[in-house]
Order: C-alpha cells, then sequence, then structure tokens
C-alpha cells in the first residue's frame, strides 16, 4: 500500500472534512522551493508551506545548526534553568525588534504565543487592580485556533461551533481603502462601551482573511487611539513576521509601536515548532512584585527548547544576509511586474502586493465561500498542474520561499493565468 491509503487508516488532518475531501498527497522529499510525491511527481512550494519555510526545503544551513545542537543539549527544562540558545537568540532578536521590545517569551506555536499576550493583557490590568476583560479585534481576523486565539479570530468558519463560549471580543472593521474612517470610529465605539484591557490586529496584512492589506498610517491611528485609552496592543506577527513583507518585521513600517509581538511560523525557518511573544519593560513591571499571585503563570514543556532557538538564531542569520534581503527584493519586483501584467484581466477584480506577497481576487457573481466550489476547483487545477497554492475563497495569493528562482516564479505565475480561464 502507498503511503496515501495508509495514512487514511490512523490519521485525522487540519482542516479537513474526510468524507468529501481527496486523499493527501505523500510528499517524500523537499529542496529548496521544491517537493517530490511519493510517485515522483514535482511541485513548486509557492505558499512556503504555509507560510513557515522562507529559505527552502531541507535547509542544510539550518539543519546542520540543528544536528549540533541536538548533539550539544537537545533540550533542558526552562523553569529554573537557562541555556545560551536561549540567551543569544534573546540579544539577537532584541537587536532587530522595535526598540520598545524588552522581554520576550518562549512558546510552541502562533496560536499559544497569541494565547500568552491575551492573558498577559488580561492580568496586566488585574495585576493593577483594574477591571478590564474585553479584546478588540478585526473583523475576519485570525489569530490561531486554542480558545483564547480563536475568541479573538473573526472567521466565522473556524469558530461557528464554539460561539458563547469566548472571553468577550469586540470587532472593529479593518482600515481597509475607504474604511479608514469607520474603522477608527468603531474603535472609540468599542472603547468607550467596553472595559477594553487590548487590542489585537494582523499588523498589514490579514493572512488567513486572504491576504487583505491596510496602510500603516492607519494602523498609527489605531495603535494612538488605544495608548491614549490605557489600551494595550498587540501586534499577531506570526504571519508578517521575518521578512514577508519587504521589513523584518510588519510594525517597521509603523511610527507607533505596539506593546507585544507574536513570533511564530518562519521563526525556525520552517524547521522546528516555537513561538515568541514580546513585551515592553512596562508590561513586565506589572508582573514584578513580590506577591507570587502576580507572576505569569503560563509555561509549556518545551519552552525555549535549545534545538529551536538553535534552528531560529541560524534562520535569522540566513535572513540577515544580502543574499536573502536580495531575494525578497527581487520576488517584490516580480511581483510589481506581474500585478501590472494581469490586474487589467477581465477576470480579476483587484491585486495586491507587499514585499513577497501576491493575491489577486476573481471576479464571482455570488460570494465565494471559504473552502467553496470555486476555491476547490483551483486548487485543484493547481495541484494537477505542480504548484502549490491554496485560494481563500476566490483569492489567490502567492507566498513564495524567498529562494525561489525567477524560473519557479514564472512557471507560477503562467499557472496562475491559466487557472483564470478555468473559471
Ligand atoms: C498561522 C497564524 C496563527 C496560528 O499559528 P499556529 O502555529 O497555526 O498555531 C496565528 N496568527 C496568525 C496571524 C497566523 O497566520
Amino acid at each position: 500500500m502507498n503511503l496515501t491509503d495508509r495514512d487514511k487508516k490512523y490519521i485525522w488532518h487540519p482542516y479537513t472534512q474526510h468524507k468529501t475531501v481527496a486523499l493527501p498527497i505523500a510528499i517524500k522529499r523537499g529542496e529548496g522551493a521544491l517537493l517530490w510525491d511519493e510517485n515522483d511527481k514535482e511541485y513548486i512550494d509557492a505558499i512556503a508551506s504555509w507560510w513557515v519555510n522562507p529559505f527552502g526545503h531541507s535547509n542544510k544551513f539550518i539543519a546542520d545548526a540543528i544536528y549540533k545542537q541536538l548533539t550539544t543539549l537537545e533540550h533542558v527544562l526552562f523553569g529554573g534553568f537557562t541555556h545560551e540558545p536561549a540567551v543569544v537568540l534573546a540579544e539577537k532578536l532584541m537587536e532587530t525588534l522595535p526598540k520598545n521590545q524588552q522581554k520576550i517569551f518562549f512558546s510552541d506555536n502562533g496560536s499559544t504565543a497569541v494565547e500568552v499576550a491575551i492573558k498577559v493583557a488580561l492580568q496586566y490590568f488585574f495585576n493593577k487592580g483594574e477591571k478590564k476583560t474585553t479584546i478588540i479585534a478585526f473583523e475576519n481576523a485570525f489569530h490561531g485556533d486554542t480558545f483564547a486565539a480563536m475568541a479573538a479570530s473573526g472567521i466565522s468558519f473556524y469558530t461557528q461551533a464554539f460561539q458563547g463560549m469566548f472571553i468577550d471580543v469586540v470587532r472593529i472593521p479593518v482600515p481597509t481603502k475607504g474604511n479608514e474612517e469607520a474603522s477608527y470610529s468603531a474603535l472609540r465605539e468599542a472603547i468607550k462601551n467596553n472595559n477594553c484591557a487590548g487590542f489585537i490586529f494582523e499588523p498589514l496584512v490579514q493572512g488567513a482573511a486572504g491576504m487583505v492589506m491596510y496602510e500603516p498610517e492607519s494602523l498609527d491611528e489605531l495603535i494612538r487611539i488605544c495608548k491614549k485609552n490605557n489600551v494595550l496592543t498587540i501586534a499577531d506577527e506570526v504571519m508578517t513576521g521575518f521578512g514577508k513583507t519587504g521589513k523584518t518585521f510588519a510594525c517597521n513600517y509603523l511610527t507607533e509601536k505596539p506593546d507585544m509581538m507574536c513570533l511564530s511560523k518562519a521563526l525556525t525557518g520552517g524547521t522546528i515548532p516555537m513561538a515568541i511573544t514580546t513585551f515592553t519593560s512596562a508590561i513586565f513591571e506589572a508582573f514584578y512584585d513580590e506577591d507570587i499571585n502576580k507572576a505569569l503563570f503560563h509555561g509549556h514543556t518545551f519552552t525555549a527548547n535549545p534545538t529551536g532557538c538553535a534552528a531560529a538564531l541560524a534562520s535569522l542569520e540566513l535572513l540577515q544576509t544580502n543574499e536573502m534581503q536580495g531575494n525578497i527584493a527581487r520576488i517584490n519586483q516580480r511581483h510589481l511586474a506581474f500585478q501590472k501584467y494581469i490586474e487589467s484581466h477581465p477576470k480579476v477584480t483587484t491585486t495586491r502586493v507587499l514585499g513577497v506577497i501576491f493575491a489577486l481576487e476573481i471576479k464571482t457573481k455570488n460570494q465565494a465561500s471559504y473552502y467553496g466550489t470555486l476555491r476547490n476547483k483551483l486548487y485543484d487545477f493547481f495541484i494537477e498542474n505542480g504548484v502549490i497554492l491554496r485560494p481563500v475563497g476566490n483569492v489567490v495569493y502567492i507566498l513564495p520561499p524567498y529562494i525561489m528562482t525567477d524560473m519557479q516564479l514564472q512557471k507560477v505565475y503562467e499557472v496562475v493565468e491559466n487557472a483564470l480561464e478555468i473559471v
């Protein structure tokens, strides 16, 4: 039996209705932007395996760093202990993060990074003896699948079974072009009518919503409104972090600075699950006390796993090379050229580009649903043509590993253009 059939017997896949969906493709090998399945069919990974892999599959530089760490100190508990990879990673991150970020807390994935940020926002006010229990989030936000992260997420597809079981969240419109004032006034209203502890947002690009983009100036204004009203701001950079927007962090486009940041996905170059939540000293100080009850009683068994830290350090080093920065700029230029070429196509309603992220919306009669017929037809077409793209409703986006070659990128563009003919 092949892997695909053996998989079926015991395995439950994420975001999958097993009764109706096709069997998964068994991938045996990856190198650079390419993957090969068990029948040796080749695929271009045009979404960096869910946005985690900027430097290519089976990257030797990161693999060597991981091997070295595994054979020196693979893991040690982080309660009461520390180690060099964690300390050096913290120091290196401080050189790249916005200057107000002064403390880092480790966890395992994007959802836990968000979970930590939301818990910290709530306990921050608890520790100060203030009752603030509401979180503000954007419409169609995605912050992960654990409970607080789900509460903050606004895509009903993911959360409808759990409505009524969440912490209090007020939702405001995203300040996309033309909606800026509506977004600002909704935020002011939310703060006036609720005891808001924090505002969580995906800075500049809402990934899971279909690469919805908005301007730094609008986010600056929203952060200013929060600052004036003593509401903590949480930038969820799980998707946008580590170069995707053209700068190391999307927050680098801002004049204002968030109080907390959530990092994961590309943090370890797509190798080992790890996440980090970062904080200002003012936040840390609200937990720093002789009273043990003011401490943050949150942790995970594999917190700050040394091997994960070593992978993150190697990834950060790769990201900062001139070669990788050049790749990011190159892909951005190619995207802009393709945008110019495709934007007037009769089946395209709108296109957008930021950094290595490209998205186009396909004209549809009715609103396309998240995992609807159009989406499935497109997905199957891309797979048939050896390109991994996961459209969101009627949005087709490309988020390639930075090392993708011009030729591979050209093939992705061609397949996207051809897909417009089948819809
Ligand atoms: C993917 C994602 C998450 C969740 O991360 P997981 O590692 O899947 O738990 C949270 N926030 C954003 C913005 C994401 O894109």
